[in-house]
């Protein structure tokens, strides 16, 4: 190729806006999947690179942002506002979505006169209390919570660092100049890393799809229909809603404005490995500041799993249609109760759900060995979830925005979103 047409190309390329491009990759993925089988693995290491190259950039980009956030706020009374508000706003989102997991899987029977056998090997979790969760907050090293990636940890430790910096005044403002700085360094590196996006989502997507044959999703195709259809309700109806009469914001522009935190979210199913673009995406397009971004994402990424939840409401009833087991209100009340904490207590990485729906499974009576059932396809259903709980981060992260005065009207409206 001349090298005239190779800028050509080059210039073309840069043209096409990121979500186009990570688009591509997400259906040009599905097709190499679907022709090539399960040769399709080959792509999976372009997946690999790129999930590496977020996670690289999970704990230096929240640390500092997180720092930042907090020395520019100076109002303690203002922080425990916002914290106040992310709380409720997470766990009212997580109760409806455990509703409408419910729901779905109570009209559409997705289990009734289906026939499986399944083997044991999953052993019950046990949730964790209220007391060991408050005593796991606060890090005992901080540079260990930093090494292993504990985000609670982290965000505890940033914001007393945080706070101290704003309260020790001009000694804190050089401190406050590195952090600043380096947050910047990690914004770019981020747009770095982005740009690698469409080829890390279709290497993702393509061994997916290339692994799962239609053998194996068939049988199960009616729960899988009806986990993304009670998805897919709850954010265009709770999230939508709740940003259109709370915040008096049009939801459109939030759906346009997390599309490539959603593509991510589903070919990685990882919320935790989303946290740079979901940070990237509430600054860039939804016009939150750096502040409100940087600790209501985080914090969400590890305790707020909508999707999650409704997954555990959708499987609950499935699983006890298939084993023929009536469910009385009270079991409706228990997974409710029970979902909404294991939700909370579920990992923001591949497959955590699986684990905890046996607390959920448990509470009501029924057999383990039934997760054997899903387990075959949770990886589908993992990455619906995945996408709705970073959807709900980002909505929730909007939210608090919009109610601070913290959220940029004209970022937030511009049609635009890169
Ligand atoms: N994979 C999900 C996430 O990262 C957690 C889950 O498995 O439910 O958000």
């Amino acid at each position: 190729m001349s090298h005239s047409a190779t800028a050509a190309g080059d210039s073309l390329w840069r043209r096409i806006p990121l979500w186009q491009k990570i688009l591509a990759g997400l259906v040009l993925g599905v097709l190499a999947g679907a022709l090539l089988g399960e040769d399709a693995s080959v792509f999976k290491p372009l997946g690999d690179i790129f999930i590496n190259a977020i996670r690289m950039l999970i704990v230096p980009l929240v640390f500092s942002t997180l720092v930042v956030g907090i020395t520019a706020m100076r109002d303690p009374q203002k922080m425990g506002r916002i914290g106040a508000r992310t709380i409720v706003l997470y766990l009212v989102t997580t109760a409806f979505a455990i509703a409408i997991g419910l729901l779905a899987s109570w009209l559409f029977q997705p289990g009734a006169g289906l026939d499986m056998s399944f083997e044991s090997g999953v052993e019950a979790k046990e949730a964790p209390s209220l007391v060991e969760i408050l005593v796991g907050l606060v890090p005992r090293n901080p540079i260990d919570a930093l090494a292993s990636g504990n985000i609670l940890q982290i965000i505890v430790f940033a914001i007393g660092l945080g706070i101290s910096l704003t309260l020790i005044g001009e000694k804190g403002e050089p401190a406050g100049r590195v952090f600043e700085s380096f947050a910047e360094a990690m914004y770019k590196l981020t747009n770095f890393v982005m740009a690698l996006a469409p080829f890390g989502v279709f290497g993702l997507i393509a061994h997916v799809a290339g692994n799962y044959g239609l053998e194996v999703l068939l049988p199960l195709a009616k729960v899988i229909g009806v986990a993304y259809l009670a998805s897919v309700v709850h954010v265009l109806l709770v999230y939508s809603g709740l940003l259109a009469l709370l915040g008096r914001l049009n939801p459109v522009r939030y759906l346009q404005g997390i599309l490539d935190a959603l593509v991510v979210a589903y070919s990685s199913a990882s919320s935790s490995g989303t946290l740079p673009v979901s940070l990237r995406c509430a600054q860039k397009n939804l016009g939150v500041s750096e502040g409100v971004a940087g600790f209501v994402l985080p914090v969400g990424a590890t305790i707020n799993m909508d999707g999650t939840a409704i997954y555990q409401g959708v499987v609950a009833v499935f699983i006890a249609q298939l084993l023929g087991v009536d469910l009385s209100l009270m079991d409706y009340g228990m997974i409710i109760a029970t979902g909404t904490l294991a939700s909370i207590g579920t990992a923001g990485v591949p497959g955590a759900g699986l684990v905890m729906l046996s607390i959920v499974m448990a509470q009501i009576g029924l057999p383990l060995e039934a997760i054997a059932v899903i387990a075959g396809i949770d990886r589908i259903l993992d990455m619906a979830r995945t996408s709705v709980n970073v959807a709900g981060d980002l909505m929730v992260t909007t939210l608090v925005g919009q109610s601070e005065g913290e959220l940029d009207r004209a970022v937030y409206d511009a049609a635009r979103k890169s």
